[in-house]
Formats: structure tokens, C-alpha cells, sequence
């Protein structure tokens, strides 16, 4: 239990000064912006400017420890998604459960202190390097719990199903081997997944089938049907080889193909999505599903670009993951999706929703669109959302003379530095003076381990 007093906050009703809010189990309880403030009293005063946590709906932790190190073209032919693929590979072939959780907890450190105060892990890497399950088939899942419990971040575990190397089902490869389940092999090691989580207050569980090349129709619909409720995400539509090798298996276009299969819901998290034509965004856009984008992880890979602009004018739903965590910034993220956007169009203000700024814009689409896609049934300061706070500072130089929007404006257009001061996921304090407070035991690890790696 705990309660504050926030000096300036971003509520569902605008900026508001003198805001009381009050939490259990890691759960908004009351949100008051009209009593006098010195009426309530509350030990804890947080100071700035306060926005809502941003739940980060796409990550692969385990990626993070590769981050720079697939930037030289390979001999001869393009580099593009598929060669860093096979980087990808290899890296995950050597990480142990211990290796992950170092790995894990560093990207999570940077995800608290950019301002994403949950994430949805698509976890993937489930066997031993040989492929063989591990005693505990749920080893590898548990050690992202283990991050978790370090980094306090609210987890939203997605184990994934993954069982053929293309549509068709084509057979998998040596590079993923430590991928592959079928059916009954998935619900053993989903059901470990989920009494691990449950270990962590406001954890949860969902599911992601890989993709289309990966899951087949009657997998697919086997894996909706069973786990009916919460959060199901999916690779889709990423790659133009991808929507080609669909066509040529399905007669149809990823999303289409995926909309015709299942009946696709709010529940749904659709990832990438970046190759869509009109028909898709509006279908997308009609059910409720969030489109997950992961702008900084798209570019890197050379994917293409997101129609947003069309998605958000037909009232879809979307947010923004790390993905491949190769930089982690929730402000990055959003500038780069607005950035391109005006690039393709070659106008400005692409994602504003007037009378709101686009900063604004963006961040309380951001904001909705992740606690949807985790899991969550409310966001923002209401009752009944976690209780995810993040301080900017307003007495850095970025926001110098900036009030209300212009603030999120200035964080996410006009500077390169951090000005977050202090977050607070599930109603604890992690993030302090801009630091998270385990920082020097992760960081430390993560040091160790990563020379280990090139020793
Ligand atoms: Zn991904």
C-alpha cells in the first residue's frame, strides 16, 4: 500500500496540479485532484512533471547482448533480415538460463529508466543449446522472472509457440532448435511458465504463436481457442518475403490470411504489421487488436514503414515495443515512428490528434495501446491502473520553460539526454535521480558476462 501527493500530472482529464493518488498490490486505488492539498498529507511527494508508465509491448531481451555487433555488411551479397537472422541465431544458441537473466535484467534497467514501467517478453529461447527440454521445460522463462524480481518492471510473459521453419510446414533448422514445441510439449512448458510468473505481483501470462511461417492454421487456432482471455501477440507481415511466401501458400495477404483464420480481438497484439494494404488497416483497425510497433528495431532492419498514419485515423489501436532492444527509448521510439511518417509524406505533424500536440498524441496512444496489449484492463491515472508513475524533470535544461504538452513534446522531439528523474512501477520506487536503484549489481554482471562472451 502507498500513497503520494504528485506536484504536476498527466490525468485522463488533462494536467492537473496537486494530485493525491493511492495504491495496493501495485493497483491505482484513488486518484483525487480536487481536495485542497493540504488536506491530504501523504509522506511522499513526487516532484516534476508525472506521466502514466508506458507498458513496452515487444521485447527479446536476450537480444540486447548482440546490440552492436551486426553492423558490417557481409561479403558479397545485402545484409538484410534474413543474414542478421542467422547472427540472432548464433547468439542464442550459447545463453545459458543464468546468462539470460543478467541479459534480461540490463534491458530492463534501461526500459524503467526510458520510462516503459512493463513489458511483454516474446520469449522464444525455451531449450537446451542440443534442443532437449530442460528438467524444468520452463527454465529459460524463469530466469525473465528472476530479471523481473530484480528490476521490479510489471511482466507480461508471452511464451512462444514456435514449430515450423516456413509456411507449409517446412522443417526447422539448427538455429532453432531451441525454439521448437508442438502442442502438447507447449502446454507443459506454458503451464511451468505461468506458476513462474505468478511468483511476481501484477505478473502475467499470455501467448504468441511466432508467426505465420511458424504456426500453421490448425495450430493457430488450436493455441486461440485454448488460451482464450488474455493477451495473444504474433509476428506479422514484417518482411516482403514474408507476405510473398503467404500469397504463394494462402492465396492470401498475411493479415488478411491471419483475419480469415481466427477471430481476431482486443486481445490480439499484431506485430510489425508492416506491409498492409487499405483493407487490412481498416480490418485491424475495427477489431480492437493493437498494431505493436517497434520503430527503432523496423529501421535497424530495414522492414519498411508502418502505415500509421491511416491505422490511427481509422481509430486502430497500437504502441511501441524495443524489439530487438538494440537501443532502448520509449521517447526514440516515438519520435522515429512520428520522424517517419513525415519523411514517406513529406509533411509535418503526421500523428497529432488536435487540439492535443503530437508529443501528446502519440504518448497517450502509446500509453492505452500497451497496457492493452499486456494484459491490462485500464491505463493512465485511474483507478484500477498499475500504479506506474514517471517523473520528468522540469529543471532539466530540455524542458527548461516548457509547461504542460510542450513537455512531452520537448522529451520526445528535442533532446538527446534522459529527463526522466524517477519511475515508479507497480507502486515501488526503482528508478532514482534518473538511475535505477540496481543499477551497479546489473550493470556489474552484465560486464562479466559479456566478457565472458568474447574471452
Ligand atoms: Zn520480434
Amino acid at each position: 500500500m502507498g500513497e503520494a501527493l504528485l506536484e504536476l500530472a498527466l490525468t485522463p482529464e488533462g494536467w492537473r496540479r496537486d494530485v493525491f493518488v493511492a495504491w495496493d498490490r501495485g493497483r491505482i486505488t484513488a486518484v483525487d485532484a480536487s481536495t485542497a492539498p493540504e488536506r491530504r498529507a501523504p509522506a511522499t511527494r513526487i516532484a516534476g512533471a508525472v506521466v502514466p508508465g508506458t507498458g513496452n509491448l515487444h521485447s527479446h531481451a536476450f537480444q540486447r547482448g548482440f546490440a552492436g555487433l551486426t553492423e558490417r555488411r557481409g561479403a558479397g551479397a545485402d545484409d538484410h533480415f534474413w543474414t542478421w537472422r542467422e547472427e540472432m541465431y548464433r547468439f542464442a544458441r550459447t545463453i545459458s538460463p543464468d546468462d539470460l537473466a543478467v541479459l534480461a535484467a540490463l534491458a530492463q534497467v534501461e526500459m524503467l529508466e526510458s520510462g516503459f514501467t512493463g513489458v511483454a517478453e516474446f520469449h522464444y529461447v525455451h531449450h537446451r543449446p542440443d534442443g532437449g527440454s530442460y528438467d524444468d521445460p520452463a527454465e529459460m522463462s524463469a530466469a525473465v522472472v528472476r530479471a523481473a524480481e530484480t528490476t521490479g518492471i510489471g511482466l507480461t510473459l508471452l511464451p512462444v509457440f514456435y514449430a515450423h521453419g516456413g509456411f507449409g510446414d517446412r522443417p526447422t533448422g539448427e538455429g532453432q532448435r531451441r525454439f521448437v514445441c508442438d502442442l502438447e510439449s507447449y502446454a507443459r512448458l506454458h503451464e511451468a511458465a505461468g506458476r513462474a510468473v505468478a511468483t511476481l505481483e501484477g505478473g502475467r501470462i499470455g501467448i504468441a504463436p511466432h508467426s505465420l511461417r511458424a504456426v500453421n492454421d490448425v495450430e493457430l487456432r488450436a493455441l486461440a481457442e485454448r488460451h482464450r482471455g488474455g493477451p495473444i501477440h504474433v509476428h506479422i507481415a514484417e518482411q516482403v518475403a514474408e507476405v510473398a511466401d503467404c500469397l504463394v501458400a494462402t492465396g492470401r495477404r498475411p493479415v488478411e490470411h491471419l483475419f480469415d483464420t481466427v477471430a481476431v480481438d482486443r486481445d490480439w497484439c499484431l506485430i510489425h504489421a508492416t506491409h498492409v494494404e487499405p483493407n487490412e488497416v481498416a480490418a485491424m483497425a475495427a477489431s480492437g487488436a493493437v498494431v505493436g510497433l517497434c520503430p527503432i528495431t523496423e529501421a535497424d532492419l530495414g522492414d519498411g514503414i508502418f502505415p500509421a498514419v491511416d491505422h490511427d485515423a481509422a481509430g486502430g489501436a497500437w504502441g511501441v515495443g524495443s524489439d530487438s532492444n538494440v537501443l532502448i527509448s520509449l521517447p526514440q521510439e516515438l519520435r522515429l515512428l512520428e520522424q517517419s511518417q513525415r519523411l514517406r509524406d513529406r509533411a509535418r505533424n503526421r500523428m497529432a490528434r488536435p487540439p492535443r500536440s503530437t508529443g501528446r498524441s502519440l504518448f497517450d496512444a502509446a500509453v492505452a495501446g500497451g497496457a492493452r496489449a499486456l494484459g491490462e484492463a485500464a491505463s493512465g491515472l485511474v483507478v484500477g491502473a498499475r500504479a506506474d508513475f514517471v517523473a520528468l524533470d522540469p529543471d532539466h535544461v530540455a524542458l527548461a520553460g516548457r509547461g504542460d504538452d510542450a513537455l512531452l513534446d520537448a522529451w520526445i522531439f528535442a533532446t538527446a539526454e534522459n529527463p526522466v528523474r524517477e519511475v515508479w512501477a507497480g507502486g515501488r520506487r526503482v528508478v532514482v535521480d534518473g538511475r535505477h536503484v540496481a543499477r551497479d549489481r546489473v550493470e556489474a554482471g552484465w560486464r562479466a558476462l559479456l566478457a565472458k562472451i568474447a574471452g
